[in-house]
């Protein structure tokens, strides 16, 4: 598969119902506590699976060293493929997306029970001629925060040269990856969530790679990052705390799933030190030795 015709694939149609149902152990939903994997899928065909779905939920065989399992979907192994790259990383300068409301829950669209909504929301937001453009910026929000995101996600540059992966920052619209920002989050009854130390998420939807090697359309939409510029004081959020949320985002964005349980870790939901731990870096490395059984 060329990357052209992934492309084209990004602004194609959804995968069509029997391509779908040939791949019944696919079809379920993940939650971590701040990835949320959305499937674009008829439910019909989610019911029908369900038998065979406790068959294809296999635990990782012989995992090196330092590999925490909680790195895979419950779907399998999530990643990236090489026709993909590099991917194309949009950090913006501030803008937010929680001005757009869900006029039925009263609530911003990008609200923290709606996780899986936002990359329909940002296909949305792209699609309208200028409305990107006229994103607001977050309350909160300064260059610094920028910086450190930046710095954030730089640090995944390090697995270049191992040939995992390759991304790059583009100032275009067009990217596979968005980071945007938010003040606080908010849940879907309009509830500020200020004092919790989650300080950011991640959405993408993802797709079964055998079918779209067999020839299936998915209607590939951006991977979304959001960062909160606030900590849970409502202070401007510290820099390297910025640097570290920025640098677990991406980690799920490339991939991995859940959360280490080891608080040493990066992707534990207690951000480690803040850098990529060894374990980080064999489970990172693990995954894209991996065959990827969907893709964003
Ligand atoms: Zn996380």
């Amino acid at each position: 598969m060329s990357k052209e015709k992934i492309r084209q694939a990004r602004s194609g149609k959804t995968l069509s119902d029997n391509l779908i149902c040939q791949f019944p152990g696919l079809l379920s939903r993940s939650l971590a506590a701040c990835l949320l994997v959305a499937l674009t899928l008829p439910p019909d065909c989610l019911a029908q699976s369900g038998r065979q779905l406790a068959v294809k939920q296999a635990r990782p065989a012989a995992a090196a060293g330092g590999v925490y399992p909680e790195y895979r979907s419950r779907m399998g192994n999530v990643r990236w493929i090489k026709e993909q790259m590099p991917l194309k990383v949009y950090i913006s300068h501030g803008a937010a997306i929680d001005g757009f409301i869900d006029e039925e829950v009263g609530a911003p669209i990008a609200n923290t029970s709606n996780v899986a909504g936002w990359p329909k929301l940002v296909a949305s937001i792209l699609s309208t001629p200028g409305q990107f453009e006229a994103l607001p910026i977050a309350q909160g929000f300064d260059e610094q925060h920028y910086n450190a995101a930046l710095q954030g996600i730089g640090m995944w540059k390090q697995f270049e040269k191992e040939g995992l992966f390759t991304f790059q920052l583009t100032t275009e619209p067009d990217a596979d990856i968005f980071v945007f920002w938010v003040n606080h989050f908010v849940d879907k009854t309009g509830m500020a969530l200020f004092a919790g130390d989650i300080r950011g998420y991640t959405s993408k939807d993802i797709f079964p790679y055998r079918a779209i090697l067999a020839g299936g359309k998915a209607d590939f939409k951006p991977v979304v990052i959001m960062l909160r510029t606030t900590d849970t004081n409502g202070v401007a959020m510290p820099f390297q705390k910025m640097r570290a949320a920025a640098a677990h985002e991406f980690g799920h964005a490339l991939g991995i799933d859940g959360h280490s349980r080891n608080p040493i870790d990066l992707m534990s939901l207690y951000y480690g030190n803040g850098t990529i731990s060894a374990n980080d870096a064999s489970t990172i490395r693990y995954l894209y030795h991996s065959p990827p059984d969907l893709i964003p």
